[in-house]
């Protein structure tokens, strides 16, 4: 029997006595960090330290059984100063008002930080996709998206694909929006299906630019990637995209994973045949010629670049002081903690941030927008060459600071970012 969420998540690598890094104390140590390096108003550093917007519903979702299930969602607006507010919808079991501020707040930097105009937003249902029949996750997406009614349009809040989500996800989410207001409205959502107005290139959008940073930064640190270890934590749209990639830059991807654990193979998986396999069979444990990992053990593998794809809080101060890679590509939003950046820091341990690189969803995002509000269609070409151009651009103005200030490249994506998102509060004032 299908069910609406259980709250206990196995989505994490921590080992079982280990607290869950609060994403939200984590996020509002990084802006005060940040705050004390810009000598940052004090006023403005308070703004910033909340957020603006936070709704959370609770609603009925009707189960196949004929039973009503009341589940609980949120959505959260973190800043409108620098533009209408967007951010992913999240699905999954125990996720907290406290991580959803987190990830709202990241969005915020992340736009900043890339020149997008929008102000950060997050969106989740606590719910277990795995266990909702298609009908019941239908229903739920519909009733939610209504429930959000009172906050999103194409020119307030835009939300967008997470985990737990996808293109399908979004269709009935655009649809149940355009049956309120009486006509098709493309641009409340991205992330949807190219036939309703979605992007080309949006669903390897976010895979495709942690590739693209993971080889700038390899570049720059000399590290050939031509055979380089890598190493991913995750089998989602982010890091089975990333791996294929890798895989075709030239990379010996050594280690995969699913939320059940991982493969490794230190003579490299053939990524192509990975992903058949998992269409196949819905997983990628047991396959051939890989011995299983956990989670954690898959961090601590030795590796020239480490790809945390998953969830949060992956690298703490308990384990990285083990990691053996050279390089950390952060696909996913949060994996490191503040303590774990001091530590790998320490260790010369070099960190591509989230922020930037994991900012090619939100980019194609912009352009998926961008192209329903003037009803004029890109080719994937175009697409994926103007993602180039604005991640391009982005690192290495964040490489030239981090260089002249001889700072870590978190610290330095956190200047740029809130100090633009500081300008925007300032110049326009406060009112009243
Ligand atoms: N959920 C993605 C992120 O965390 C994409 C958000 C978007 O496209 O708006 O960046």
């Amino acid at each position: 029997m299908s069910s609406v969420a259980p709250s206990v998540s196995p989505r994490t690598a921590r080992p079982s006595h280990a607290p869950a890094p609060n994403p939200w104390t984590m996020a509002l140590r990084q802006l005060h960090d940040t705050a004390g390096r810009l000598q940052l108003d004090p006023a403005i550093h308070a703004r910033l330290a909340s957020c603006q917007r936070e709704l959370t519903v609770h609603f009925p979702v009707r189960l196949d059984d004929g039973t009503t299930k009341i589940v609980t969602g949120y959505r959260i607006h973190h800043s409108l100063a620098r533009g209408p507010v967007k951010g992913g919808l999240r699905y999954a079991p125990g996720v907290s008002l406290d991580e959803v501020r987190a990830l709202a707040m990241w969005m915020t930097w992340k736009s900043a930080l890339v020149g997008l105009p929008y102000g950060g937003a997050k969106g989740a249902v606590d719910c277990d996709p795995k266990r909702l029949s298609a009908g019941e996750l239908e229903r739920l997406t519909r009733r939610f998206a209504t429930e959000l009614s009172v906050l999103v349009s194409p020119d307030r809040d835009i939300p967008a694909p997470d985990i737990g989500t996808d293109a399908r996800v979004m269709a009935w989410f655009m649809d149940t929006y355009s049956m309120h207001i009486g006509h098709s409205e493309p641009g409340v959502v991205t992330g949807k299906p190219v036939s309703i107005g979605g992007s080309e290139g949006r669903f390897e959008a976010t895979g495709r630019g942690v590739a693209l940073c993971t080889r700038w930064a390899a570049e720059r640190l000399a590290i050939p990637l031509a055979n380089a270890a890598v190493v991913v934590q995750g089998f989602g749209n982010v890091g089975a995209v990333t791996a294929r990639l890798l895989h075709e830059y030239g990379c010996k991807v050594v280690a995969v994973s699913e939320i059940k654990g991982g493969i490794y193979n230190p003579k490299g998986i053939d990524i192509r045949a990975l992903r058949l396999y998992h269409q196949e069979h819905g997983s990628i444990a047991d396959f051939p010629g890989t011995t299983p990992v956990s989670n954690a053990e898959l961090l601590e593998l030795p590796c020239d670049v480490l790809v945390p794809a998953a969830v949060e809080g992956q690298i703490t101060s308990l384990n990285a002081g083990r990691l053996r890679c050279k390089l950390i590509a952060e696909g996913a939003n949060g994996p490191t903690t503040p303590d774990a950046d001091s530590i790998l820091a320490e260790r010369g341990i070099s960190i591509m941030p989230d922020i930037l690189c994991n900012s090619g969803g939100v980019i194609v995002s912009y352009f998926e927008w961008v192209q329903d509000l003037q009803f004029f269609f890109w080719a994937e070409d175009e697409v994926n060459e103007r993602l180039r151009h604005i991640m391009g651009r982005a690192f290495d103005a964040l490489w030239e600071r981090a260089d002249m200030t001889q700072q870590t490249l978190r610290a330095a994506a956190l200047d740029i970012a809130v100090s633009r998102v500081a300008e925007a509060l300032t110049v326009r004032g406060l009112y009243p």
